[in-house]
């Protein structure tokens, strides 16, 4: 990465935080919202199973109350109880009974509370028995005959758990003399309980377990009450406390609830969390490329553009990419605009170009155009076998002239001769440039020394033709100039530094013997 803040970075760190950003709220909306939620919904639904639970029991403790009830007021039983059906326990406490109805042992009890008949199924054995007194085949009934006669004296028709020597839920009614109100003495039905007693066979979950507690002495137990602990993370425990038939204790029921929906509820959360995460990374990645492809590769190719225009090494500069320009957006405004610029800067170069390879007098090459392009003309012409001659001129007594007709006159007079230069030399590969004060440098590609001689006499003779007056002349009543000529051929190639300077040795030459003259150095 060249740029370590380049757009690419700060993008993607802006995007980073914002992604960040959103999980972090994600993280708190479920934490601070969506959990509390999901626990407040599982302890209604805990509330609500807790009081199908209650309804459940409540629904158990009637069938076998309304049972006790049917046998305590029917005839025969308080016929037995007033002695006239000493059969009754034969004929009708039989061991079908027991079989047909949710019960496993009924006791009933005089007016003083003492046995009458007992009789049941063994629940250790599973054999029935029925006996006048809790002994012999009906000893296994003992403790719970004595149980039920500790609750006795109480007189309530209410079912309640006994918790001593079993958990056995028991229901007690009287049994009336007829036309009585005198009791003729009581029945009790007893269901023995196991301790994970399971109320809906369908329902394993309605499974409760069973324990008892000693009561303490201001509990006044709301049988609706239900306590939820939600320690563990698997299920929730829910109690139910009952006030025992065994005087002093306490029934506790509990179950175990799954929380499946709390996890679930979680789970949901977190895959949609997840999702959403995925979305927003997927959609940062997007945005990357898009963000990449619109905007960073077009500014990366105008910052490579722009910075190989300031290395271009030429004096014409190249246009920004066309698949930039042909953009319709802000970048490709920004390209065209940029070629606009270089368009404009290629023009002003192009024109100071030409400034400073002309000569302001004249309108000739200067000496800066000759040195650029002598070599040039040399090896082009060298290679097409061809010689290039170089003619140097220069104005005979020009320094007398500028003191007799004045500077400006003397100026024009140059412009003359490089008017009448322009005119002679008009091929398109021929140079003509003002190279000094009143110097001046024609480079003739393809001409040899002889049509070089030539066409410098012709110069002088052209030159001479014009007829400027030259009063102080000590040669000449007119302007006249004096040629050197050099020749550089394919078979003698010379630099250009070489050229000019045999050119201006033939001049001295000239100048030397004479004016108005033309001399050569003869190659090789
Ligand atoms: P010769 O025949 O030996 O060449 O003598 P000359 O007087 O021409 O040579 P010299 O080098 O002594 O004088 C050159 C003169 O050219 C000197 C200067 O007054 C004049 N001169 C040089 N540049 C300019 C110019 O741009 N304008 C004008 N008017 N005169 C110039
Ligand atoms: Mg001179
Ligand atoms: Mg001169």
């Amino acid at each position: 990465m060249p740029y370590p803040n380049s757009l690419r970075n700060r993008f993607i760190i802006t995007l980073s935080i914002m992604l960040v950003l959103v999980m972090g709220i994600l993280v708190f909306i479920l934490h601070q919202l969506m959990i509390p939620n999901l626990i407040n919904e599982e302890r209604q639904r805990a509330h609500v199973y807790a009081n199908t639970l209650q309804k459940n029991i409540d629904h158990k403790a009637r069938a076998l109350s309304d049972m006790t009830y049917q046998w305590a007021s029917w005839v025969s039983t308080r016929e037995f109880m007033e002695g006239h059906l000493p059969d009754f326990p034969r004929t009708h406490i039989t061991s079908a009974v027991f079989a047909d109805h949710d019960a496993d042992m009924m006791l009933i009890t005089n007016i003083h509370d003492g046995v009458t008949w007992v009789a049941g199924r063994n629940p250790v054995t599973g054999e029935f028995t029925s006996c006048a007194r809790p002994e012999g085949p009906c000893q296994w009934t003992l403790e719970q005959v004595r149980q039920i006669q500790r609750q006795l004296p109480v007189t309530d028709t209410t079912p309640h758990i006994g918790v001593s020597p079993e958990f056995t839920l028991l229901s007690t009614w009287p049994i009336a003399r007829q036309g009585n109100p005198l009791l003729a003495g009581k029945l009790t039905l007893a269901r023995f309980l196991p301790e994970q007693w399971q109320l809906n066979p369908a329902d394993t979950a309605s499974t409760l377990t069973l324990s008892a507690a000693r009561q303490s002495m201001d509990t006044n137990t709301d049988p609706t009450a239900v306590d939820i602990d939600s320690t563990s993370d698997d299920s929730l425990r829910l109690t139910l406390v009952r006030d025992s038939a065994t005087p002093g204790y306490q029934v506790m029921m509990t179950t175990r609830l799954d929380r499946e929906s709390l996890r679930d509820g979680i789970e949901r959360f977190n895959l949609t969390m997840l999702g959403a995460m995925g979305l927003l990374l997927a959609l940062m990645m997007l945005m990357l490329w898009v963000f990449r492809t619109m905007v960073l590769r077009p500014i990366a190719e105008l910052s490579r553009y722009a910075i190989a225009l300031r290395q271009a090494p030429g004096e014409h500069l190249e246009s920004p990419p066309p698949w930039l320009q042909a953009r319709s957006d802000e970048l490709g405004i920004m390209a065209r605009e940029f070629q606009q610029l270089i368009h404009d800067l290629n023009e002003r170069n192009a024109h100071l170009r030409a400034l400073t390879n002309r000569d302001a007098l004249t309108g000739l090459g200067n000496r800066r155009l000759l040195d650029r392009q002598l070599p040039r003309i040399l090896s082009l012409t060298h290679r097409l076998e061809r010689p290039v001659a170089l003619l140097m001129i220069d104005v005979d007594h020009f320094k007398l002239y500028n003191d007799f007709y004045g500077h400006p006159e003397g100026d024009q007079c140059l412009k003359t001769i490089a008017e009448t230069l322009s005119d002679i030399f008009q091929r398109e590969s021929d140079l003509v440039a003002r190279i000094g004060g009143e110097e001046f440098v024609i480079v003739l590609p393809d001409f040899d020394l002889d049509r070089a001689m030539d066409i410098a006499r012709g110069v002088c003779t052209a030159m001479e033709a014009q007829c400027l007056p030259h009063e102080p002349s000590p040669t000449h009543r007119y302007v006249t100039i004096s040629a050197g000529v050099a020749v550089s051929s394919p078979e003698h190639p010379l630099s250009g530094e070489a050229l000019i300077k045999q050119a201006d040795e033939a001049l001295y030459q000239v100048k030397k013997s004479s004016r108005n003259a033309v001399g050569c150095v003869s190659p090789g």
